[in-house]
């Protein structure tokens, strides 16, 4: 057996082996040692190799789902190794014959196919770069559900793709992975290396050909090599994973980039759009907008939110949807009514192709293709195109439906190997085995009660083992009865345990292989039957993914119209001017929070950026918290929402179609890439400065907030200055320089905003309304109060700003003003000692206020007020 083991770990070097021995997958070696850490199970040891102890580590095979997920999520791929034949099986070959193993697949991140390990609601993603000298592709594909697409992709631009698509493994040619390390290590994706053969065009070409039974891939589009490697090398990749089971995948599609709005890693993350700064879906753009009821939508809707819309067509129809269904509420409640009964036919569809599909995946598609048909009977009066056009996807499934309803139970089980899952009345032979089998168990109900008459026994029982069969069970006190004539001539002994003894007879094991045989056959049939129907779905499945798509559109059509009515969003006007105009904007998520928490309410605020406008640039100043930086984002995600095809949190708004979306914030912690923090935000600054186009829209937040004071204000003062008069791109910028204001009045297109507070009482209250002009002052001072320094060091934080101030108006110069500060004067309140306790504490102590009459009680009120 460990020869056999060797072998198959010395074809599988990079994964884990879970080597399958009855009912536990066992690791070896370091496997075993790796494994036990990551799973935290016990190592224990087996026989001897060369000397040495095998460490070994096991789980149970039912329930290895579990343990792939965890192994997955620290980085590791698991091969599955499966018994072939039974050990009766191999008996047979030989005495000492090994049972029969081979890796039935290879697990990755990016090949999941089980609900157990996919988020229903997110896509999961393998991906391919393929580089041909100058040129380069990128494909990808989710098995889950068929989806496969490709697009040319200069290697520049990989990084913000990956971002965009954030795939759970990404495969690229042996020996290129230089360079792309680093990229991929700032994604977190996994990277598997591939033979460059995987990646040869015109071998590539061929397979990917064959998987869609075409002579070339011409009939799907004219494809650049580095695209069709790309495709090849994710077909390559399922066969070996997939060990030659091929998922079903849809004829490959072709994004163009530059064909959604562009935004890259940074502005991804900091404007939380499908994860929050914190990780988590949950507190990210997209938790908050998602009202879809079916996982597909639901998948759908994050592809939209990652990937905005850049042309007018697909934004104005996705609105004219939202519009319809905001306008027809009933319709769109009992579309959302029939959606939430729709199963997940993509993931039902996969698991189907890949052969770990089930009775309860066939049972989905029919589930699934009826709620489609009622649908589209009901009809949607007077909609738009979008709606008509996925309603009429819905159709034209009655054939199969009908197969389907016909030949399955209502609730069939996960898995076919027991049966029970075709309906009576579908099968006659089926149902001729099925009543054998069940009379059977009739008749052996009857000779139970037969043999009790015939020995007298009333407690003798017929019963049923998987080693003895049916057998006849008395008691051991009846045993000699039994065993003597003339029971013993009907009885024959078979076994007698501690307290009962076990016989069969003539007529009971020939009862016996009768049921036996129907039930085989029984099961035999379903099997087939089975079969069959599984071949028509699968033939079937390229109407049913369209369908599926159409359910998914109409999904988040009705979602977003949910939400735009229930958080009173307007319907965004999008135009190819260069406009940006919202009134009453909100943060979505801010807004949200705040509400939960029950305080005080969003004051919606106005932005005017458009080109034609005053000043297409905006420098934001105002103390810290005061919502400086909410305003910025929230402007941003209007834009992005628009172009998404949803309403949007303002009272109106009009967006001129946005090309890049970029976002930067000064200065953020970035330790773990080992960049200094200002580095990291120079460099980001960097990128936009040298892409940001007049389509753009920028906003930056206290940019140069990492450097010293006048380091700071020269750059983003220069940076300004740039985004003024060359990118000419739209922008919010906000700052703590208030220098910069001065800025307003040398370029015309830059004004002055500001985020207002009131000082009441040297405190300061934040209204967080937004209004042109520059704040008056930056009261850190009151804010710094407000987070609880020291009362003495913010009284001496006061002078020491009063005299810089009263120093700038006279034309001081800092220097001398800084020799002539006098010394912190502030003596600190002494610190109470923890280990001595004060003097009317330790009298407090002592005495007992049920013993005091109210005149004691009094003199002692004194009596501390002495003390303290
Ligand atoms: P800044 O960037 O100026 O330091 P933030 O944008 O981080 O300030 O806002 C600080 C806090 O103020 C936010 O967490 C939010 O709770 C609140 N806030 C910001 N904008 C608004 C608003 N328009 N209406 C109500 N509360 C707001």
């Amino acid at each position: 057996m460990m020869a056999q083991y060797l072998e198959i770990k010395a074809a599988n070097p990079d994964a884990l082996l879970f080597y399958r021995m009855g009912d536990f997958y066992e690791m070896f070696f370091d496997d075993a040692v790796a494994a036990a850490e990551a799973l935290d199970i016990a190592l224990t040891k087996r026989g001897k190799h060369d000397g040495d102890e095998i460490p070994m580590c096991g789980v149970p095979h039912h329930a290895a789902e579990g343990y792939f997920l965890t192994l997955i999520r620290k980085g590791f791929r698991v091969a599955v190794c499966e018994q072939m034949e039974t050990p009766a099986e191999a008996k047979k070959r030989g005495y000492k014959a090994v049972v029969r193993r081979e890796v039935v697949r290879l697990v990755t991140p990016g090949t999941l196919t089980e609900d157990s390990l996919l988020d229903a609601r997110r896509h999961n993603f393998l991906a391919a770069f393929s580089q041909v000298r100058d040129e380069a592709a990128l494909a990808w594909a989710d098995i889950s559900t068929g989806a496969l697409n490709v697009m040319v992709l200069p290697r520049v631009r990989l990084g913000a793709e990956l971002a965009r698509l954030a795939p759970s493994e990404l495969l690229v040619a042996e020996g290129s992975e230089g360079g792309l390390g680093e990229i991929v290590s700032d994604m977190g994706v996994p990277l598997t290396s591939v033979s460059r053969g995987a990646f040869d065009s015109t071998s590539a070409e061929k397979r990917v050909a064959g998987l869609f039974d075409a002579a070339s891939l011409d009939a799907f589009g004219s494809f650049t090599r580095p695209e069709i490697g790309a495709l090849g090398a994710i077909v390559d990749y399922l066969e070996i994973t997939q060990k030659g089971k091929l998922p079903l995948l849809r004829p490959p599609h072709r994004e163009t980039l530059g064909g959604t709005m562009q935004i890259d890693m940074a502005t991804r993350r900091n404007l939380e759009l499908t994860q929050a700064l914190s990780g988590g879906r949950a507190g990210s753009l997209l938790a908050t907008v998602d009202r879809t009821v079916t996982s597909a939508g639901a998948r759908l809707l994050e592809r939209r939110i990652s990937s905005p819309a850049l042309s007018l067509d697909p934004i104005h129809a996705r609105l004219d949807a939202v519009s319809y269904f905001s306008e027809h509420a009933p319709q769109s409640r009992d579309l959302r009514e029939i959606l939430k009964r729709v199963p997940d036919l993509d993931r039902a569809l996969s698991r189907l192709s890949l052969d770990r599909g089930g009775p309860r995946d066939l049972a989905s598609i029919r589930n699934g293709l009826i709620q489609a048909t009622e649908l589209a009977e009901r009809g949607l009066p007077d909609a738009p195109h979008l709606l008509t056009d996925a309603l009429n996807a819905l159709t034209g499934h009655d054939a199969l439906v009908d197969l389907l309803d016909a030949a399955l139970v209502a609730d069939p089980p996960l898995l076919a190997r027991d049966g029970g899952f075709i309906a009576p009345e579908y099968d006659e032979a089926l149902d001729e085995a099925r009543k054998l089998r069940d009379e059977g168990r009739g008749i052996i109900a009857g000779m139970q009660a037969e043999f009790a008459e015939l020995t007298g026994i009333q407690s003798l029982k017929i019963k049923h083992n998987n080693v003895l069969g049916y057998f006849v069970e008395t008691t051991a006190k009846h045993a000699d009865a039994m065993m003597s004539p003339p029971l013993s001539e009907t009885f024959i002994h078979r076994q007698t345990t501690a307290n009962q003894v076990r016989f069969t007879t003539v007529e009971l094991s020939d009862l016996e292989t009768r049921i036996l045989n129907a039930g085989n056959t029984a099961l035999e049939i379903e099997k087939c039957l089975y079969d069959t129907l599984k071949g028509a779905v699968l033939d079937a499945s390229a109407q049913i993914s369209t369908a599926s798509r159409a359910l998914a559109e109409l999904d988040v059509q009705a979602a977003f119209a949910d939400l735009a009515t229930s958080e009173n969003w307007a319907r965004p006007v999008v135009d190819d001017s260069h406009d940006f105009a919202i009134t009453g904007g909100r943060h979505p998520v801010v807004e949200a929070a705040l509400r939960q928490q029950g305080g005080a309410p969003f004051v919606a605020n106005d932005c005017d950026l458009s080109r034609s406008g005053d000043a297409h640039i905006w420098l934001l100043t105002g103390p810290n918290m005061a919502g400086k930086s909410t305003f910025l984002r929230q402007n941003a995600l209007i834009a992005l929402l628009a172009q998404v095809g949803s309403f949007v949190p303002a009272d109106a708004a009009k967006i001129g179609l946005v090309s890049q979306l970029f976002s930067r914030v000064g200065a953020s912690d970035d330790l773990a890439r080992g960049r200094s923090t200002f580095m990291v935000e120079m460099v980001e600054t960097a990128a936009i400065l040298n892409q940001a186009d007049d389509r753009a829209v920028v906003i930056l937040d206290e940019i140069g907030r990492g450097t010293a004071t006048y380091d700071g204000l020269s750059i983003a003062w220069a940076t300004l200055e740039h985004l003024h008069e060359v990118n000419k791109s739209r922008a919010l910028f906000a700052t703590h320089y208030h220098e910069m204001t001065a800025l307003a009045g040398k370029l015309d297109g830059v004004d002055n905003a500001t985020v207002s507070v009131k000082e009441w009482d040297g405190e300061i209250i934040f209204l967080h309304d937004v209004k042109r002009g520059a704040a008056d002052r930056s009261y850190g001072v009151q804010v710094a109060q407000l987070a609880g320094l020291p009362p003495s060091v913010v009284e001496r934080a006061r002078s020491v700003l009063e005299m810089l101030e009263k120093n700038e108006r006279d034309g001081g110069e800092t220097k001398a003003l800084i020799d002539d500060l006098p010394l912190f004067a502030a003596t600190p309140a002494p610190a109470p000692k923890p280990s001595a306790p004060s003097p009317a504490v330790e009298r407090l102590q002592s005495m007992n206020p049920d013993d005091l009459t109210p005149r004691e009680a009094l003199e002692l009120l004194y009596e501390l007020k002495g003390l303290a």
